[in-house]
């Protein structure tokens, strides 16, 4: 699916007041409020201008730490290569891209599939990427707490450790479970055991349970671990060590965790190891939930 396509347009609503949007060639409209949102040829921008949220997001991501992260992503690829290289998550359970093969294999043509909070990274050709910020590969710039997009209207939602990052995350669950057609599919994965981390803020985790019990509108068809225990004892012993450098600088601090997640992370090979204990979900870092929509 493109942005471009008609299928896709169909299915845009405003971010304001839900009202449809009709399509000006540049821009859509929106006839109720008067909003127009602007389509350039890489992404369609569907943020409300002033967003709150999004003047937040921008002063947070001003910090060092989080501008040093920006730079890094403006090459996805090396992006990619550092965080399968010397990341602190092992990332070994089941992925977006393996959920969306097994849920459409290669029938992915006509099937929305929106990925939201999706930085730089595209988990399968067939997925649009929506984010508040408009970086590299982005299709729909918009937030997550007010999707553009009609009730019961998208196949499947991706969203991959973001809901933390939201500070109403409650809301944008909501609105997945708004958006999402009946029968239709999420794909969700948000930390359990891991420290703050700010990117550019952090306010959430939740528990396997935790994640059943608030995408109560979803069937859950699969949960597991995505990062397992070692990777949550990697994570706490990169921020632990870090501490002391905290009395020198935040920006100290920060880099001091990227330096023992570098020397830290070998050790993640453990996590394959864990995978076969069956209570590893409850010290895992990232846990994963695949549900289905149920028939209202
Ligand atoms: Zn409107």
């Amino acid at each position: 699916m493109k942005i471009s396509d008609p299928q896709f347009i169909n299915i845009l609503s405003c971010p304001l007041c839900q009202n449809d949007l009709h399509d000006r060639k540049d821009n859509m409209a929106c006839e109720q409020c008067g909003m127009s949102y602007p389509i350039r040829t890489s992404a369609i921008y569907l943020a409300p201008k002033g967003d709150q949220l999004l003047r937040q997001y921008r002063e947070e991501a001003r910090s060092p730490i989080n501008r040093f992260k920006a730079l890094i992503k403006t090459w996805p690829w090396l992006f990619d290569i550092l965080t399968l290289a010397i990341g602190s998550v092992s990332f070994f359970g089941q992925s977006a891209k393996t959920t969306i093969k097994k849920t459409y294999g290669n029938n992915t043509q006509d099937k929305i599939i929106i990925n939201i909070g999706s930085g730089i990274s595209r988990p399968h050709p067939a997925a649009l990427n929506l984010d508040i910020f408009p970086f590299k590969n982005v299709d729909i710039v918009a937030s997550a707490t007010a999707l553009p997009f009609k009730d019961n209207s998208v196949d499947m939602i991706i969203s991959e450790s973001t809901l933390e990052h939201i500070p109403d995350g409650e809301t944008a669950i909501k609105e997945i479970m708004r958006t999402v057609k009946p029968g239709g599919m999420v794909y969700i994965t948000i930390p359990f055991l891991m420290p703050f981390h700010a990117s550019p803020n952090d306010y959430m985790r939740l528990t396997h349970e935790g994640l059943k019990q608030k995408f109560s509108a979803f069937e859950p068809i699969k949960i597991g671990m995505r990062g397992g225990p070692a990777s949550a004892l990697i994570t706490f012993l990169m921020y632990f060590f870090a501490l002391p450098f905290s009395l020198i600088s935040e920006s100290a601090y920060n880099f001091a965790t990227y330096f023992f997640m570098v020397i830290l992370s070998p050790l993640r090979i453990f996590d394959l190891l864990f995978f076969l204990f069956p209570k590893s979900i409850e010290t895992a870092t990232i846990i994963y939930f695949v549900g289905k929509k149920k028939n209202i």
